[in-house]
């Protein structure tokens, strides 16, 4: 995109350079419109390129019935929003913008580079030559008297643009650092959309370690172990930090974990330590232990080491390791009480924003016509996998052709 041309008055205003704002911006540039981004940070797409960092996961190869089901309550919603950019539909644009992708081991889907740079610079190119604009440094602060964007300029001044159609994609508030602090909901909430909360999801927990546990164990991983809650039950692994514990398993049950934390104070998580072995084989096998030290004896029989035999010990009463029935169903069902969430600043995604209700099937605000939602900034959630990407990518393809049939031909 080129940067910052003079002032003129675009057809679209899209407001947020993340991956919801610059696919519509892509839709509707492609149609022959005039497309302005603004955005607040220096340089675009900055969650984008941080989501890159671990491995960009930009969606996942389950069969689509499964897929939508990840979105929970939304599901029907984002079958609707998938049915118009689907998986195969994601991976092909990546692929002309000539990002090859592969499936991983887990059904997830990675550009072969796994980073997301390469793509971030050849999407930017092709906005380019499609004639948008990015005016980057460009925070919206709402709207003037008269319905026209009020922006803060790079030189510390206001401007205002009156285009005839406005999106916002303006993000969550997690890791704001990369400009998205949802700072809006104010904004809208003003002007009477009606905003739920912003809650962290996909975030780690807070568990009051020993200092013998943080101590010798922050940092290191705990693979292969079962995590249940309620009747949502994994296998997976996750990351023993300072204050608790974060990770792809734990995120996968961060939504009903954060939710009972928020009800009731605590959520107890079980941790199946040998999720391959049965409970009776277990309590079998202990029983044969003889004279030999606990430690020794779990690591000979079971690999029980490191991490796994520390939150064993942290965990299971001391009077029942030795009685072989007891410590078998502790290895099995080990209680690990979760006393908080950790804050959004540090989640990977947002739930709570502006609610689907008042938005149309093209993603635009019922109370404030002219002007469209799309991305994190909606109410929704979804686990990490490639489907928060893919909500984003296929909102962004909605919005665009919602705005295109709104400016009519
Ligand atoms: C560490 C991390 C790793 C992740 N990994 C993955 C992954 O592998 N796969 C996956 O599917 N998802 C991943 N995600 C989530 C994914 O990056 C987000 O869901 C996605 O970027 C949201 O897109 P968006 O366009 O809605 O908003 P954003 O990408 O947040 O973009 C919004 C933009 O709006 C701008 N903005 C905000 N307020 C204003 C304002 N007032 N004025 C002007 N501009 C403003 C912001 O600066 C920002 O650039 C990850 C997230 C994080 C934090």
């Amino acid at each position: 995109m080129s940067a910052d041309t003079p002032e003129f008055t675009p057809d679209v205003a899209i407001i947020g350079a993340g991956p919801a704002g610059l696919m519509a911006a892509e839709v509707i540039a492609s149609a022959g419109r005039t497309v302005a981004v603004y955005e607040r940070m220096p340089t675009p797409a900055r969650k984008l390129l941080l989501a890159g960092r671990g491995g960009l996961n930009l969606t996942h190869s389950e069969p689509v019935d499964a897929f939508t089901g990840r979105y929970g309550e939304q599901a029907g919603r984002f079958a609707d929003l998938l049915s118009g950019f689907s998986p195969a539909d994601l991976r092909a644009w990546a692929e002309g913008l000539g990002i090859e992708t592969f499936v991983g081991s887990s059904g997830r889907v990675f550009p072969v580079q796994m980073k997301a740079s390469t793509l971030v610079r050849a999407w930017l190119r092709r906005l380019d030559g499609l004639g948008v604009t990015l005016h980057a440094r460009h925070r919206w602060l709402g709207w003037d008297g008269q319905g026209a964007l009020r922006f803060r300029t790079p030189d510390g001044t206001e401007s205002t643009v009156a285009p005839r159609a406005t999106l916002l994609a303006l993000g969550g508030a997690s890791w704001p650092r990369t400009g998205s602090d949802g700072t809006w909901t104010e904004l809208l909430a003003a002007r009477g959309v009606e905003v739920a909360p912003l809650r962290p999801s996909n975030m780690g927990f807070e568990v009051p370690w020993s200092d013998h546990l943080r101590e010798r164990f922050a940092g290191q991983p705990v693979k292969s172990v079962g995590l249940a809650f309620g009747d949502r039950r994994l296998k997976g692994e996750f990351v023993i930090t300072e204050t608790g514990i974060e990770g792809g398993a734990v995120y996968a049950l961060s939504a009903p974990l954060r939710d009972a934390i928020e009800r009731e104070g605590w959520a107890t998580l079980t941790l199946d330590l040998l999720p391959d072995q049965t409970e009776s084989a277990i309590a079998k096998r202990l029983g044969r232990r003889g004279a030999e030290s606990l430690s020794t004896f779990l690591k000979k029989a079971f690999s029980l080491t490191g991490p796994r035999a520390a939150l064993l010990r942290e965990f299971a009463p001391a009077a029942d390791l030795s009685d072989p029935a007891a410590l078998a169903r502790h290895i099995k069902a080990l209680p690990v009480i979760l006393t908080g969430v950790r804050p959004i600043e540090r989640a990977i995604s947002t739930a709570g924003g502006v609610r689907f209700s008042e938005v149309d099937d093209t993603l635009m605000l019922t109370r404030l016509p002219s002007t469209f939602v799309a991305g994190e900034m909606l109410d929704w959630e979804a686990p990490t996998g490639g489907y928060l990407l893919q909500g984003c990518f296929a909102m962004g393809v909605r919005v665009g052709k919602g705005v295109l049939r709104y400016l009519g031909p």
